[in-house]
């Protein structure tokens, strides 16, 4: 997993070739080009290589730090139905382990009835538990996703209503 670039490193009166940014930033060219090509990183791509503006780098890479860091609680889920986090309902959720460190909490919402999902770290479980009531399952491989990675989902990446867990 690549680490998180740091937009506090680019300067907004520079102007960045795909390559310099990545190296600024700490992450490969291609995944700067795919900002371009993919992900709305404006650019002059009437020349090569590229050119990036220092301040549309940072209020891009700004933007998505704002998308990824939703404001959840341990305890809660994020649900799809509603787009807000939610309390499980009744306060009763399931979790399936899923790797020796990691596991899928499971919850209805209480306001919509959707089922929310959400991969925990298994040192979280206890603080999940002071709060919520949790019922501890066996892993059910149709639900083991092979690429799970716990300890860092990108909220863009999520599926159904898997979301990174906030730890404090
Ligand atoms: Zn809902």
């Amino acid at each position: 997993m690549a680490k998180r670039p740091s937009p506090s490193r680019i300067k907004i009166h520079s102007i960045y070739t795909p390559t310099e940014a990545a190296v600024v930033l700490g992450v490969h060219k291609q995944t700067v080009r795919r900002w371009i090509s993919h992900h709305s990183l404006p650019a002059d791509k009437t020349q090569r290589p590229w050119l990036i503006n220092g301040a549309d780098l940072k209020e891009f890479l700004g933007h998505r730090k704002q998308k990824r860091r939703r404001k959840l609680e341990l305890h809660q889920c994020f649900c799809l139905g509603c787009k807000e986090p939610r309390q499980p309902d009744g306060k009763l959720a399931d979790y399936v382990h899923q790797s020796p460190t990691s596991g899928m909490l499971t919850a209805l919402c209480p306001s919509c009835g959707c089922l929310m999902h959400k991969v925990i770290s298994r040192a979280s479980l206890e603080a999940i538990r002071a709060k919520i009531e949790v019922t501890i399952k066996r892993a059910d491989p149709r639900i083991v996703s092979p690429e799970d990675s716990p300890s860092n989902v990108p909220f863009e990446q999520e599926r159904e209503c898997d979301v990174k867990t906030q730890s404090k």
